[in-house]
């Protein structure tokens, strides 16, 4: 026979304010079912815990619901007190007397009405609840990490360090990511490669970490513990096993016609190349699209003079599965086309660049060699315009969100710049300025007042090519409220931070949310900041949304630590609260695999037939299929339907 324990939250005054809880216990003392009501102050404080821990050991209750706040937020601690004195923790219930009643009315007779119902529904249902036991899964405990750039190699490098291996899968030839491309990094102006180069070897020479670059996921099985992972290498044409980088090939291929990625497209280069001087692996690739041999079958240059004959023109893409029990997911972002903005000439005129071409411009290992010079003539711009928001906080034209970071790195572009060309002067045009971490208020100072650079308040309406080859900048200075214009060399556009242009597909090949943007969700924007919806899939970096290489070195080892805290156990423990199928009921239709947002549900064969079955690791107990089903084949543990149906039918 079932024995009720009722405890009853203040919240401090969240509830009590409005909820009489002096009332709410005597009305459900009356219940039958229940052995005693009790309320106090803080019920998920330690006194509030050991007084339920008291009762059940006193009174011999076998059951408990709380009323409080969201189960969300202290079930757990709940299920705790009850499984410390021996009752099975899936014997409690929770009624959301604060952000379902108390919060959401200012009348305290109708909260106090609502809070009776609410818990008096819950002491019903809990009646029908059954002890169940939760689920032991084996697990595989290697990770993977999909991106190369810093956020994924942080990560890598910190699981690999923790004794587990990895698999860091990188799309592009080498690992880097955006970082490599970067010539000083605000807020210490350091050099991006200086700092980041140690990481990449470490990660490309540490015995737990396995790279694999110009490789890319392309499905994704199972669940948190048991994934199984098909990645696909595409063609490269070169043996990577042979090559030894010498970069021969490179400099006697007699295609110069490719546009350099990793210059953002300032200069060509040949049709086989290493992507960087430090790009690791240090190994060359193939495009297909501009290599005479694989589209005419003429030339065969490469082959010829290859120390190694590492070159293969038969290469082709190659899949393989492997099993990970935790992805971490760091595909980065990608800068926006400034085209759109036709009125600033982006991509139209030769010296209205972006901010990443404008690192080029100023690295050691850019197109220039570091020199600062126009891109259209070779000479040095001594009056530069740089345009902060393009793309950001523009809903008419590109994205209404802020990118974080240009605010940062403009005043960072405008210090390099004064350090290239003492005597040059530098404007910024500006919204407003957004300088929030350690330091970085100072650092834009540091522009102001020691480079003199010149910040104008306001937005850009226009950039004209002039007769001179200059650029006529028309904006404006709201703080001293009049048009202005200004006739510059150059002019840098911060173009918006933007989620990868396959960021969506990959999304939906690993089942996690993303944003309207296309940015990957979180499961909880305070709480759980790393965690994505299906679990045992992490997000690191700017693939989540705009981000300096502080915040997503950070989010790289934070990612590393919850892949770890799930590798530290032998098997995965999982809420048993999930779904189960009776093969007897079921007619095979397999609707229910069609809402299963977490591809829980699989074909098997039943005697002659085929059934739904359910993947107990991947089930998130979310209830879709249940609701699908119209045999009434599926039952959800910890919600059948005797439970929903007293819950909803019982009070009035
Ligand atoms: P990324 O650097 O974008 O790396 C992502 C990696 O994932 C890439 O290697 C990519 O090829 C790979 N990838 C993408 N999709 C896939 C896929 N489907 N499968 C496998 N691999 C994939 N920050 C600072 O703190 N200081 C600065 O001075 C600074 N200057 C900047 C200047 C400019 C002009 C810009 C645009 C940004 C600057 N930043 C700066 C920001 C910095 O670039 C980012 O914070 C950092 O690169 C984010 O790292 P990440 O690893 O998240 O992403
Ligand atoms: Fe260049 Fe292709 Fe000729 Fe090799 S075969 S040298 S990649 S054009
Ligand atoms: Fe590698 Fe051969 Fe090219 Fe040298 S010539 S970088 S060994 S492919």
């Amino acid at each position: 026979m079932a024995k009720v324990g009722v405890f009853v939250c203040h919240c401090g005054v969240n509830i009590a304010a409005k909820v009489d809880v002096k009332r709410v216990v005597d009305a459900l003392k009356e219940m039958p079912e229940v052995g005693f009501a009790h309320e106090y102050k803080f019920m998920c404080s330690s006194p509030g815990q050991e007084l339920i821990r008291k009762e059940i050991k006193e009174s011999k209750i076998n059951r408990v619901v709380v009323a409080a706040c969201s189960p969300r937020m202290h079930l757990p601690t709940f299920q705790k007190a009850l499984a410390s004195q021996g009752l099975n923790p899936y014997l409690v219930s929770m009624a959301n007397i604060r952000e379902q009643c108390s919060w959401v009315t200012d009348d305290p007779e109708m909260a106090t009405q609502k809070a009776i119902d609410l818990v008096a529904r819950q002491i019903k249902r809990v009646v029908h609840q059954d002890p169940l036991e939760d689920i032991s899964v084996p697990m595989t405990k290697t990770a993977l990490v999909i991106g190369g750039g810093i956020a994924g190699i942080q990560a890598a490098l910190d699981i690999a360090d923790g004794n587990r291996k990895v698999i860091l899968v990188e799309k592009s030839p080498s690992i880097g990511g955006r970082m490599a491309q970067l010539d000083e990094t605000f807020p210490t102006l350091d050099c991006s490669q200086c700092i980041l180069t140690p990481k990449m070897v470490e990660a490309a020479q540490h015995p737990n970490i396995e790279i694999r670059v110009n490789s890319e996921v392309k499905k994704v099985d199972g669940y948190v513990g048991n994934f199984e992972v098909t990645v696909e290498k595409k063609a490269t044409y070169v043996d990577a096993q042979k090559c030894i980088g010498c970069g021969i090939c490179q400099e006697k291929c007699p295609v110069k016609t490719v546009p350099d990625e990793f210059n953002a497209d300032l200069n060509l280069r040949a049709a086989i190349a290493i992507p960087f001087p430090q790009a690791v692996p240090a190994i060359p690739i193939i495009e297909p699209d501009y290599c005479k041999k694989l589209i005419e079958n003429k030339c065969g240059v490469c082959a010829k003079i290859c120390p190694a004959e590492a070159i293969n023109y038969d290469d082709v893409p190659m899949q393989e599965t492997v099993n990970v029990g935790a992805i971490v997911v760091a595909t980065g972002y990608r800068e926006m086309d400034p085209a759109v903005y036709t009125e600033y000439g982006g991509r139209k005129y030769p010296d209205v660049i972006t901010g990443l071409q404008f690192e080029r411009l100023v690295s050691s290992t850019g197109p220039t060699g570091g020199e600062l010079k126009r891109p259209s003539d070779g000479e040095i711009p001594k009056t530069v315009v740089f345009v902060q928001c393009v793309g950001s906080r523009d809903e008419s034209k590109a994205h209404a969100y802020c990118s974080g970071i240009c605010c940062m790195y403009t005043a960072k572009h405008t210090m390099i710049y004064k350090h290239h060309v003492p005597d040059g002067q530098a404007y910024v045009s500006y919204i407003d300025i957004r300088a929030p971490g350690k330091t970085y208020e100072e650092f834009v100072r540091r522009a102001i007042e020691d480079e003199g650079v010149r910040y104008l308040r306001g937005r850009v309406a226009k950039i004209r090519r002039l007769q001179n080859g200059q650029y006529r900048v028309y904006t404006e200075d709201t703080l001293v409220g009049r048009a202005v214009h200004i006739d510059a060399d150059m002019v840098v556009l911060a173009s918006a931070v933007e989620p990868q242009e396959d960021a969506v597909g990959l999304a939906q090949i690993l089942g996690i949310a993303y944003d309207s943007d296309g940015f990957y969700t979180e499961a909880h924007p305070k709480l759980k900041p790393i965690e994505t919806a299906s679990a045992g899939i992490f997000l690191a970096g700017a693939c989540q949304g705009p981000k300096d290489i502080p915040a997503s070195v950070q989010q790289g080892s934070a990612a590393a630590s919850k892949v770890l805290s799930i590798f530290a156990r032998d098997n995965l423990v999982k809420s048993p609260q999930i779904a189960t199928v009776d093969p007897t009921a079921c007619t095979g239709c397999l609707t229910c695999s069609y809402v299963c947002h977490y591809s829980a549900i699989e074909e098997k064969e039943f005697g002659q037939r085929q059934v739904a079955e359910i993947i107990p690791g991947k089930c998130q107990g979310c209830g879709a299929c249940v609701a699908t089903c119209k045999g009434k084949a599926i039952t959800l543990a910890g919600f059948s339907d005797d439970e929903i149906y007293e819950e909803i039918v019982s009070c009035k």
